[in-house]
């Protein structure tokens, strides 16, 4: 953003210097032209056509009109080629529709041209140039005009670098800009050359003559250069599609595709709403330029807003600024934002979720971006669908169906991890809590094999919420469980597990499936026998510290009369 005070001191600085300026070149270097000449009038439309066909590389148009503007120099002389670049910049900031906070620009660009055409106009008159020659026979002649143009073009470059320097801090001179630039310059310079001789060859008909081909070549270096841009996207919107299927987790693919969208397109926020139970859009995911505030965002129905209307028609929409979408939008919208991209992310012919992209440029964003948008969507929507599928198939082989708790395989492997951390020193204690409720197989007898079912379940969420960060709770088997206790020295895995065999003996569990005739709860008290050892003290290795367990619970407890911890002794 430009301070509001640099967009006045330019605007002085016009007044005040370039245009009194430019009265000076008209009284020093009056024109060679009558005020209402048809043939000047000819020129001015070629310039006007001409400045309003840029090309947009970067954000930033580029116009073709040094060719136009070296016939008219050699032509007209100084004065009429400086009016004419000043309606060339005119012409081609109405045609980009140069937004208001950018008006500065028209000063800006004003200024930068007069100084460029007044400094090659005076070196070109220094080196003893002068109007209406012949360049065809006379070498010197066409010598002075080719380094006129030339001169013209350092210039340029020089004034453009020292104002992006200027005004954002901008380092960068060799840029893809300045690179089409010098193209499209030496492209050009032969054509306004030909411009000149043809002109005082045939008259006024030559515009026509040079006219075409040069509309030719700038469609075709347009549709070159859009191409090429369309190929760069292409290949960044693969390597993001690869990046985001080698990612394991929801949450990872969705960061990392908001991440990735907003670095490859000019967006200052981004959404995704995510369609829920079929009835609403949710925000699931939001970046927003200045702040790091998570927004409350009141979901969308369908057809509602411009999210919404997205879902229902299942149809990415590209607006390019606020009136385009002021009547649908419903609900929240940044008050500064212009251009917006919408996609539906669908899956199996289902909209699952959308995306939107909003930027607070007007003209932020060209159709071939919404093809992009729409492309990474899609592999956006594999990338999400292959995450869950691993989560889920992660999820059902590390934990036991019934309680929920991690199982024997998941128990084992963090043992052995906990161990080799021990064994490097990486911790200091690993202790071990092994348990078996007392008499099980009689509540199954009892009550039934169902009850027994939901007490193993209860007392899983029990353990877990008494466990919480202090350890890791699996199932071990049956009806026995083990708590893992990484850097927790023998007493206090002692007390803990008093703690727990308290929590089981003191307050019964509520059954609702049992076989008794009455369908009330009832409450069954249980209790447990529990074993705890402790790595180094109690184990060479992760599976004797278990075995060890173990044998403190049968021995130690079971045997001991049930209810009851007991600690490993050798
Ligand atoms: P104790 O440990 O005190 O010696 O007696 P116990 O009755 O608990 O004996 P044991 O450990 O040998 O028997 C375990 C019983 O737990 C056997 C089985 O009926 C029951 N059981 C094991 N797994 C499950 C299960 O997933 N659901 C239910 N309902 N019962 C189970
Ligand atoms: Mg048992
Ligand atoms: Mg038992």
């Amino acid at each position: 953003m430009i301070n509001p005070l640099y967009k006045r001191i330019i605007w002085l600085l016009w007044f005040f210097l370039i245009l009194p300026g430019i009265f000076l070149v008209y009284y020093f270097f009056p024109p060679l032209a009558e005020p209402f000449d048809i043939h000047l009038l000819g020129f001015l439309v070629l310039t006007c056509f001409v400045a309003s066909t840029p090309m947009i590389i970067n954000n930033s148009p580029i116009f073709f009109i040094q060719w136009v503007s070296l016939a008219v120099f050699l032509t007209y002389g100084l004065f009429v080629e400086m009016i004419f670049m000043q309606i060339a910049v005119t012409a081609l900031f109405i045609r980009i529709k140069l937004p208001k906070e950018s008006w500065y620009r028209f000063p800006l660009n004003w200024a930068m041209f007069f100084l460029v055409s007044l400094l090659s106009g005076l070196v070109y008159y220094a080196l003893g140039g002068v109007h209406g020659i012949d360049i065809v026979t006379n070498p010197r002649n066409l010598l002075l005009a080719i380094i006129y143009a030339l001169i013209y073009f350092v210039l340029n470059q020089v004034f453009i670098t020292a104002i992006s320097f200027i005004l954002h801090g901008n380092r960068v001179i060799f840029d893809q800009a300045f690179i089409w630039e010098a193209v499209t310059t030496t492209l050009t310079i032969p054509i306004g050359l030909i411009l000149y001789i043809l002109y005082r060859e045939v008259g006024l008909i030559s515009i026509i003559f040079v006219g075409i081909p040069f509309a030719s070549l700038s469609i075709i270096l347009n549709l070159y250069h859009s191409s090429n841009k369309v190929n760069k996207y292409l290949q960044q919107a693969g390597e993001i599609g690869h990046e985001l299927a080698e990612r394991l987790q929801v949450v990872e693919v969705l960061d990392l595709f908001l991440q990735r969208l907003t670095e490859m397109f000019p967006a200052d926020f981004a959404y995704i709403l995510d369609v829920v139970e079929d009835k609403e859009l949710h925000v699931i995911r939001s970046v927003e330029a200045e702040s790091d505030e998570p927004v409350e965002i009141r979901p969308l129905k369908m057809n509602e807003g411009i999210s919404g209307t997205v879902w229902a028609t299942k149809k990415a929409v590209l607006y390019h600024s606020r009136k385009e979408w002021e009547d649908i939008v419903h609900g929240y919208m940044p008050e500064s934002v212009e251009s917006i991209i919408c996609v539906p992310i669908v899956r199996n012919n289902e909209v699952v979720a959308v995306l939107l992209l909003a930027s607070k440029q007007k003209r932020a964003y060209e159709k071939a971006q919404l093809m992009i948008v729409d492309l990474l969507s899609s592999y956006f929507a594999v990338a999400v669908e292959n995450a869950r599928h691993y989560e889920q198939t992660k999820e059902d082989s590390e934990r036991c169906a019934l309680t929920k708790l991690y199982n024997y395989r998941f128990m084992e492997k963090l043992l052995v991890e906990e161990y080799n951390l021990l064994e490097s020193g990486n911790r200091q204690q690993l202790s071990v809590i092994l348990l078996d409720i007392d008499h099980f197989k009689s509540v199954n007898d009892v009550y039934g094999h169902q009850s027994g079912n939901e007490i193993l379940c209860q007392l899983a969420d029990r353990l877990v919420s008494l466990i919480d960060q202090t350890g890791t709770v699996a199932r071990f088997g049956g009806e026995e469980f083990v708590i893992i206790l990484p850097d927790i020295e023998k007493s206090s895995a002692l007390s803990i597990a008093e703690f727990v065999r308290q929590t089981i003996a003191n307050r019964p569990f509520l059954l609702s499936q049992h076989i008794e005739d009455n369908n009330k709860e009832i409450a069954v008290q249980i209790t447990a026998s529990i074993g705890v050892a402790t790595a180094p003290q109690d184990a060479d290795d992760a599976m004797s510290l278990i075995r060890h367990a173990d044998r403190a619970l049968y021995v130690g407890a079971k045997r001991n009369g049930r209810n009851k911890v007991a600690e490993y002794v050798k």
